[in-house]
């Protein structure tokens, strides 16, 4: 049977999305594989409709009993016998997937990693006596010290290949950087692998990002339009999620809360409720949604700032899975990302805590950012965009403009005679001829010394957030932010280009209308 008409058979899809038809003829030809897609893809079928098609037992390797719930039941609902091991099961249970294993009744066996090689566990000794396929490794990135969501389980998986020498192994996840994607390819040893990367564009979601005022008017403002529809709303604490759905449920929404701590009968129940549409909008913290397979989710709200843009995007990405339009909104004030720098610090692990912080910084640049948030976030996950999505905050708004050649030039000299070696502030303080002691004697005595006194500190720093949104600066990721030249500098500095910057008067007057919504 051909791969499509066994997705007919099996799935009742009649065509591949992304990807998928590619990457599974890959593993169909036992090759190695490591496919990046984003949240809603369908990252799933790329291992499912190849151990349908294998004989003997697909291996999945999956980081969450909840989220390995949902898949094996939807398996069996379509008549694809799958299975996981779990703690919860009782000793008659496990003699009971053990035989079915041994005949060759289950084509799907999900394990989480621990599980695998665990120190007790007999595990990889049966393992090696079935049949084996192919082994799937979902939310690969948990590898990584690089990836968000840093997992020291999933680092045993480097033991496959040693164990199962010849069977392909296809690792997946909808998140990771270069040094992400190349510790994954290390640390599993994956034999000449195949890397797939799908779009990440996500193209029917609007993107906002909202100055946080008063956030439960700007919220109700917010849902005002949107009475009738799904939605999901992430906040940091597990306290607030319960006082916003009771704050919710007394406006007269259908709300209800979903955090780690809620006992687990509740939860389902509430998942339930959501997925029935009996419940429109949960209140959760990031605990929600991983294996939430609601297709007419049609907006997704941020009341804090998440903690970085891996997490975010995968938030985001639950809205909309049906293709049709869908809205993405952040509350973002400055402040939550003061609090979220003490969650950054793991105290043993400097190192870790960099990564996080680094993380952190790129989220709060996206949430001060100054041009297409689209084009930043595909820029993030190393995809080519327009300037321009015409659907976010930014491109929908008309902004007036003005020649700003001459300020972009004294911009980008200052940073080039401070060597490109300072931040915002003291750009800003030096271009604007700050008798301030910081600013050093030798500094004070170079020529672009005070040549912006004539503008503000708040105008300044709008405009170089600008001009980084534009790519005619960047910031670097060392220990503090430092202002850098970029390969689009030199025409600017030589006059060869005219820069256009936005009116600060129009960006008050756009932050004001949002905020008050
Ligand atoms: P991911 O794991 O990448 O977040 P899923 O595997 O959960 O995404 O797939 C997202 C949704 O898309 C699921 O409802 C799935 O059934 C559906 N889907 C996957 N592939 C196809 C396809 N080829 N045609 C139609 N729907 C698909
Ligand atoms: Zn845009």
């Amino acid at each position: 049977m051909e791969p499509v008409q066994a997705l007919q058979k099996y799935f009742g899809y009649s065509a591949f999305r992304h990807e998928q038809g590619a990457i599974i003829n890959h593993v169909l030809n036992k090759k190695d594989v490591l496919a990046l897609m984003p949240t809603g893809g369908g990252k799933s079928l790329c291992y499912q409709l190849p151990a349908v098609m294998l004989e003997g037992l697909t291996i999945v390797i999956s980081p969450l009993i909840a989220l390995m719930k949902d898949q094996v039941d939807s398996l069996n609902v379509n008549g694809i016998p799958a299975a996981f091991f779990n703690s919860s099961q009782n000793p008659e249970e496990q003699v009971q997937l053990t035989t079915k294993l041994r005949n060759n009744q289950i084509k799907l066996l999900y394990l989480a990693p621990e599980r695998l090689f665990g120190n007790e566990s007999k595990m990889m000794g049966f393992l090696k006596t079935l049949p084996v396929s192919l082994i799937a490794i979902d939310e690969a990135h948990c590898i990584s010290h690089w990836g968000h969501d840093f997992r020291p389980e999933y680092l045993a998986l480097a033991g496959l290949k040693l164990e199962f020498p010849n069977i392909p192994v296809i690792a997946l996840t909808a998140t990771a950087d270069k040094l992400t994607k190349k510790d994954i390819l290390e640390k599993l040893n994956l034999k000449d692998p195949a890397v797939f990367i799908s779009s990440f564009n996500r193209e029917n979601i609007t993107y906002r990002v909202v100055p946080k005022r008063k956030s439960f008017n700007q919220l109700l403002a917010f849902l005002d339009e949107r009475k009738e529809e799904s939605g999901i709303i992430y906040c940091l604490s597990r306290k607030s999620t319960e006082s916003l759905a009771a704050d919710l449920t007394a406006e007269g929404f259908a709300a209800a809360a979903y955090h780690a701590g809620l006992d687990n009968a509740l939860k389902a129940k509430t998942q339930e409720a959501f997925l029935r549409d009996d419940v429109k909008i949960i209140v959760a913290t990031i605990a929600f949604g991983m294996g939430i397979n609601k297709s007419n989710v049609r907006y997704v709200v941020h009341m804090d700032m998440p903690k970085n843009i891996e997490g975010y995007y995968q938030e985001t990405g639950r809205a909309g899975r049906d293709g049709l339009p869908s809205e993405a909104m952040l509350l973002y004030s400055p402040g939550d990302a003061i609090k979220l720098k003490q969650f950054a610090m793991i105290a043993d692990n400097p190192e870790q805590s960099q990564v996080m912080l680094n993380k952190l910084n790129d989220m709060v640049r996206y949430c001060q950012l100054q041009a297409c948030r689209r084009q930043f976030l595909l820029k993030y996950f190393e995809e080519d965009s327009p300037p321009n999505c015409g659907s976010c905050d930014y491109c929908l708004t008309e902004f007036k403009k003005f020649d700003g050649t001459l300020i972009a030039q004294k911009a980008l000299s200052a940073v080039a005679r401070l060597k490109e070696r300072f931040g915002y502030t003291y750009v800003i303080d030096f271009l604007r001829g700050s008798k301030n002691e910081k600013i050093r004697e030798e500094h004070k005595a170079l020529k672009t010394y005070g040549i912006g006194a004539d503008i503000s500190k708040t105008d300044w720093l709008r405009y170089i957030r600008e001009l980084t949104g534009m790519g005619y600066l960047y910031v670097s990721d060392d220990a503090y932010p430092v202002l850098k030249l970029t390969p689009k500098s030199d025409a600017v500095l030589k006059g060869l280009e005219k820069v256009m910057l936005i009116e600060s008067q129009t960006v008050e007057e756009h932050q004001h209308a949002e905020a008050t919504l």
